[in-house]
Order: C-alpha cells, then sequence, then structure tokens
C-alpha cells in the first residue's frame, strides 16, 4: 500500500478529540503565531536562528528607534520580508479556519502576524496583536494609506514610502520592537479571550508577551484548550488536545470533520 499526505494513526485520534471540542465549543478563539504563515513562505518575524535574523539583531533593526534614527536601515532590511509577505497567499489553515467562522461559528481570531493571510482566506473577525502591513501611516501628518501602491515600488525598487500629503515617511502599521501594542487589539482580544470556552493555539511558540499569557486567561475561566505547534508549549501541561504537527495539514483535517460532524 503506498503512503499518503494522511495524518499519521496517532494524530487521528488527537484530531477527533479536536474536532469534538471545537464542535461543542459555543465560543471560540484562535491564537495564531508564526507558524501558520510559514507554510506560504513567510518566515519568522522575530525568532532568533531563522534566516532572517542571521546577520542582524532583530531586536536592534526592527526597532522603533532604528527606524527613527535611520529609517533606510529598516527599510534596507525589511525589504525582502515584505516581498515575502506581499507576494505570500493563504494557506489551508488560513482557509480551513475562515470556512469554520463562514459555517456560522463564534470565532475570532487573535493573531500575532502582520501579513494579513487571515483576511484574504476569508475571516472577518481578527485581532492583530502586532499589527498590520496592509497599511502605513505618515511618520509627520499621520495620515494612513493602503499600502499596496507604495510597497510594490518599495520591493521592486527600493524607494521607501513618502506621504502623498506632506512627503514625511510612511511606516507600516506594524509594530516594532520597543513600541506598544495596539491598546484597541489588546482590549479587543481580552474580551474575546475573557468570553470563549474553547481556545485553538495554531502556530504559536507562546514566546512573546503579552499575547503568550492569554491561554492562561482562557483556561483560568474554564476554557478548554487545543494546542497545534511544532514544538511545546509552556500551556501544553494544561491542554485538552496536543497536536505537534504543521497546522497547514492538521487543521484542514479537523476542519473536515467539525464541518460534515
Ligand atoms: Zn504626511
Amino acid at each position: 500500500m503506498s503512503q499518503t499526505a494522511s495524518p499519521a494513526l496517532a494524530s487521528v485520534a488527537a484530531i477527533e478529540d479536536a474536532a469534538e471540542l471545537l464542535r461543542k465549543a459555543k465560543r471560540i478563539v484562535v491564537l495564531t503565531g508564526a507558524g501558520i504563515s510559514s507554510p506560504s513562505g513567510i518566515p519568522d518575524f522575530r525568532s532568533e536562528g531563522s534566516g532572517l535574523w542571521s546577520r542582524v539583531e532583530p531586536v536592534e533593526v526592527a526597532s522603533l528607534s532604528t527606524f527613527r534614527t535611520s529609517p533606510e536601515r529598516f527599510f534596507n532590511w525589511f525589504r525582502p520580508l515584505a516581498g515575502q509577505i506581499f507576494n505570500a497567499k493563504p494557506n489551508a489553515a488560513h482557509k480551513a479556519l475562515a470556512e469554520l467562522e463562514n459555517s456560522g461559528r463564534d470565532l475570532n481570531v487573535v493573531t500575532q502576524n502582520i501579513d494579513g493571510l487571515h483576511q484574504r482566506a476569508g475571516s472577518t473577525r481578527v485581532v492583530e496583536m502586532h499589527g498590520t502591513l496592509r497599511t502605513l501611516s505618515c511618520t509627520e501628518c499621520f495620515r494612513q494609506f493602503e499600502s499596496g501602491p507604495f510597497l510594490e515600488q518599495y520591493i521592486n525598487e527600493g524607494m521607501i514610502p513618502k506621504c502623498l500629503s506632506c512627503n514625511g515617511i510612511l511606516k507600516p502599521d506594524v509594530i516594532l520592537f520597543g513600541e506598544q501594542l495596539p491598546q484597541l487589539a489588546w482590549l479587543e482580544a481580552q474580551r474575546t479571550v475573557r468570553q470563549c470556552d474553547l481556545m485553538l493555539v495554531a502556530g504559536s511558540s507562546l514566546e512573546v508577551l503579552p499575547v503568550a499569557g492569554l491561554p492562561m486567561q482562557a483556561l483560568d475561566r474554564g476554557a478548554h484548550l487545543i494546542v497545534i505547534n511544532q514544538t511545546p508549549t509552556y500551556v501544553n501541561v494544561r491542554a485538552d488536545v496536543i497536536l505537534m504537527d504543521d497546522v497547514a495539514s492538521i487543521i484542514p483535517e479537523i476542519s473536515k470533520r467539525v464541518l460534515n460532524g
């Protein structure tokens, strides 16, 4: 018999358990991190040891102070990543989560990603904890622009995006090191987590605070917890279901069972 891409037998039981929890849940929060976008070809924005960071200190170059003092240094460094994000397409995991929401389930996504792939896959209730590359804001007059046309010129020709009103430098609306989390997003994330009875962690190693603390808030209120991540997380000891696997293959398997169940 030939091998297929279907999950290993050991995983199947866990996938069934996860599907059962999702079917029973009334309010679901899915917390996503870099692991859900890596199958779309986007490297981990923050983790050291990835190819992206091998020659520079992330905390230094992707910081608000570098952006303020030498924006060209930030833009030079950010250019390959911006290109990867700009050209990326939602993968099977993004699409499966969007399908679950669009099937009428009360499902909110809280994401650490800046790529907008959840929305492009069709999810409508998405809280972006680290901002987004979909818009840029002027550092002088604060006018906000859709990033598409600016990004294209920046990625292809290296042109630093400038404000159409005042020619100030446009900063991507992503949260850099040394920058506060967006207050509204944080309040919204906490509100949804307080109300959920199931949290699914997907593709996050839960290493960046304060977002990493959200699963504990859910657990303390009695919610169930599913963790799908390649590496262990600190909340695995309290999880109902753990799948140490690729989210792009596992989440569609779970979603299929929920929708057909
Ligand atoms: Zn301006």
